[in-house]
């Protein structure tokens, strides 16, 4: 009876076993499959600003005559070559995190640090455009991560805000805290977002309208650059948006207690 017993236990062991094993070979499929989608998107998005500098470039040498026409196509393609180098840095930096999921040299971060630091470097792109940009009050209290990257992620949301918004209009930073989790809201006024593009947005390279992400200077890689650091922090970002009306981008980060100088060993998860 028992060996019966044991018989049918080791059968489910082994198809279990299979399961576990069949799952592993799905998931090894699927990080191929995102692995040679992520190679033939970058081909393509270097493609663009390359043919763009060598067709500029053509363009310089029949117009030599011309020195008005010359600095007028070489400041076009200074244009984009700074593309260029913006699009390998977000490349280089997200294949950083996707290669490291976990943090290198983690400690206790200030929130309101973190936001300072991103609004004080958005700050000229907004004076640029006539955007008010404004940061909240000190919440008080800090997070466990990576200073560096917190800033970098919340800094990408800040500079969309700018970007997706006209001028005259508002853009606020703000934390607070509820339920042992800071909020991190970036609210702006600008055009908003439709909510069957909402889904797709932290996708590398999705962009709504890919003419006017250009334009800005986007790569549609930001997003996916939040969605990681905030992932690698135990939180999560999340959207609301309303057409015409403007977005709210919020990042939810697991509070640091009081005891802030005791470190945990894992990063508490959401
Ligand atoms: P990009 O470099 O194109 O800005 P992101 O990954 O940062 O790439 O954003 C993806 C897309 O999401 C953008 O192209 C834009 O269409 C949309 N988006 C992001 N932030 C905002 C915002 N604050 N308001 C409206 N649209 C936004």
């Amino acid at each position: 009876q028992s060996t019966r017993v044991l018989q049918v236990r080791v059968a489910a062991l082994g198809s279990a076993l299979v399961l576990v094993l069949a799952d592993d070979h799905t998931e090894a499929r699927r990080v191929e499959e995102v692995r040679r989608d992520f190679v033939v998107n970058v081909s393509h998005e270097l493609k663009t600003p390359i043919g763009a500098m060598s067709l500029l470039a053509e363009t310089v040498e029949q117009a030599a005559d011309d020195p008005e026409a010359v600095r007028r196509f070489a400041g076009k393609i200074q244009v984009e070559a700074a593309r260029l180098s913006a699009l390998v840095a977000e490349i280089l930096e997200l294949s950083r995190l996707q290669v490291a999921d976990s943090l290198v040299e983690p400690a206790a971060v200030r929130v309101v640090d973190v936001v300072a630091e991103a609004v004080d470097r958005a700050r000229t792109g907004a004076t640029a455009k006539d955007i008010v940009l404004e940061a909240g009050e000190d919440p008080g209290v800090s997070v466990w991560g990576d200073r560096d990257l917190l800033v970098t992620a919340l800094r990408n949301l800040v500079d969309n805000a700018i970007s997706y918004s006209d001028p005259g209009t508002q853009v606020g930073v703000g934390a607070t805290v509820r339920d042992g989790v800071v909020e991190i809201a970036v609210v702006d006024q600008g055009i908003g977002i439709d909510a069957r593009d909402v889904p797709r947005l932290f996708e590398r390279f999705y962009r709504v309208d890919p003419a006017r992400s250009r334009d800005t200077g986007g790569t549609g890689l930001g997003l996916s650059i939040v969605k990681h650091v905030v992932a690698d922090h135990g939180g999560e970002v999340t959207v609301w948006s309303e057409p015409g009306k403007g977005s709210t981008f919020t990042i939810r980060l697991p509070l640091l207690g009081e005891d802030a100088d005791t470190e945990p060993t894992v990063p508490p998860r959401l």
